[in-house]
């Protein structure tokens, strides 16, 4: 049928789908586009896609499919949730075996699984894909983190790689995650490690300005000269940005800010997932509650009434601080890091998704919000050792944490005298040392539960697997 030209069809003309419809398009592909609001179909065919004669409108789902190239790629640029689901039925009368959609929105892991599940049963190959790196990045190129049936990846891949973004050395930034909902776990822990990422640069922000009352041009200065080391990242680039950026007064913007956070709630599915799974995912947890502290801001006023602390003036050796700041930053970094593949692991174990650790980093590489050079390393490591059970067991990781942790510890306990919180920070070292610990002190909490509940315990003198329960308040 010669209607059908599209190399591929999209749903959902807001900022997401526009940009990605650009950026195929750009690459050489012909694209048929629809949106239930006919209006933005136009808007967009008469402004941003003005003199694009192979971006196709349809004004019907019916007419959209049918200038479709076979197998149908069809893909969801729309809210998440029931509107996923809404299109997915809408769409299943005009579709043929073999036939592809494609979630590409911010849609919780379980939906992709089960819809994976349901089209898989009608024949219809699903693919549920992260998508990350905002506005800009879909349109120049995002880091795209696709999971759902295996079968319909060789169809999609090209596109896909096309329009992704590239690493410095050229490599795409997207790879098959895995089955079902698996690309889109991925995306959700992205989102955590972003949440934890920029809870850790917000508590060095505080200490600076507040601990050592540095200036906006000392602390803009300091992010750009972080930005040239280890901590190299889009997180800390903007932050030397933010800095510098003075409002219509000339004064530092940042400042004028009502400082309580927002989110979305992929950072909470993230610490939702890990208590499910029994994984200490601690810093991207403590950075989803300091979220959800800020936004107390009444009531933290009015505890700020009643409530009093040390006095939060540093005076030692402030550049000797900001340099330990810096190691302490890249120390809580591989602490989160290292958590989140600790989690994504035990998600492949529980949902037997195999999933490639090299190639998340490396989709993590470039394009998304979560981008930096640290990610390279974090690919060498699972690309030297694809087993690898813990970050913290590489090499390379583990004589960056054996060599930052006594500035980490410098760093907190000056924090802790001034009365600055600093939640991430601590956290991660807390988790690590714990984690190098033989023993914790779970004996005694095991003692506790056997004592008020007979919930038994084991003996480090017998074999594991054998189990007693002691009368306490006997005789002994
Ligand atoms: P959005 O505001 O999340 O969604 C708007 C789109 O959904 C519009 O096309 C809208 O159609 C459609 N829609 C909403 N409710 C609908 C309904 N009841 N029935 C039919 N269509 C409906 O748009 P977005 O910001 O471009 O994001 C798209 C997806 O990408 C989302 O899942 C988002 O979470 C994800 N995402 C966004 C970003 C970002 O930076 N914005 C980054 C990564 C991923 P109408 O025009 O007719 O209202």
């Amino acid at each position: 049928n010669d209607m059908s030209k599209a190399d591929i069809g999209l749903i959902g003309l807001a900022v997401m789908g526009q940009n990605l419809v650009l950026n195929m398009n750009d690459n050489g592909y012909a694209v048929a586009v629809y949106n239930r609001t006919s209006g933005k179909t136009e808007d967009f065919i008469n402004g941003p896609a003005q003199d694009r004669p192979e971006i196709f409108p349809a004004y019907e789902l019916e007419e959209f499919v049918s200038m479709l190239k076979r197998p149908r790629r069809v893909m969801l640029m729309v809210k998440a949730g029931e509107v996923v689901d809404k299109f997915i039925q809408a769409l299943l009368p005009h579709l043929e075996n073999g036939d592809i959609i494609i979630d590409g929105g911010n849609s919780h892991f379980p939906d992709s699984n089960r819809r994976t599940r349901e089209l898989e049963e009608k024949g219809i190959l699903f693919i549920g894909t992260g998508v990350s790196g905002g506005e800009e990045g879909a349109r120049r190129g995002p880091s795209i983190m696709p999971g759902g049936n295996e079968h319909a990846w060789r169809w999609v891949k090209p596109i896909f790689q096309d329009i992704s973004a590239k690493t410095s050395d050229g490599e795409a930034c997207c790879e098959w995650v895995g089955d079902a909902g698996s690309g889109h776990y991925v995306k959700m822990v992205h989102n955590g490690i972003e949440y934890g990422d920029m809870q850790l640069i917000t508590e060095a922000y505080q200490l600076m300005k507040e601990g050592l009352g540095m200036n906006h041009d000392q602390l803009h200065e300091t992010f750009a000269r972080w930005n040239q080391g280890p901590l190299d990242s889009y997180l800390i680039e903007i932050t030397r940005d933010i800095m510098a950026f003075r409002d219509e007064n000339g004064e530092p913007l940042v400042e004028k800010i009502l400082d309580t956070a927002g989110q979305k709630g992929t950072g909470k599915w993230t610490g939702i997932s890990a208590l499910e799974l029994g994984v200490p995912v601690t810093l991207i947890g403590e950075a989803v509650f300091s979220r959800t502290l800020s936004a107390l801001k009444d009531e933290r006023v009015r505890a700020s009434e009643k409530l009093s602390g040390p006095d939060s003036r540093f005076n030692g050796d402030a550049k000797q601080f900001v340099d330990d700041l810096e190691q302490a930053l890249l120390f809580a970094k591989i602490i989160s890091y290292t958590q989140g593949f600790m989690l994504m692991r035990e998600a492949a174990e529980e949902n037997g998704w195999k999933l490639n650790y090299g190639s998340i980093a490396l989709m993590w590489r470039g394009g998304c919000i979560i981008r930096s050079a640290f990610l390279g390393k974090i690919k060498d490591a699972y690309d030297a050792n694809p087993g690898l059970p813990s970050l913290l067991m590489d090499d390379y990781f583990r004589d960056v944490v054996t060599r930052t942790q006594g500035a980490l510890r410098r760093v907190l306990a000056q924090a802790i005298q001034l009365g600055i919180p600093v939640p991430t920070l601590s956290t991660a070292l807390a988790f690590f040392d714990g984690y190098r610990s033989v023993r914790l002190p779970a004996n005694l909490l095991q003692a506790q539960r056997d004592y008020f509940g007979a919930h038994t315990y084991e003996r480090v003198d017998r074999a594991r697997g054998e189990f007693f329960h002691t009368n306490w308040t006997g005789s002994g």
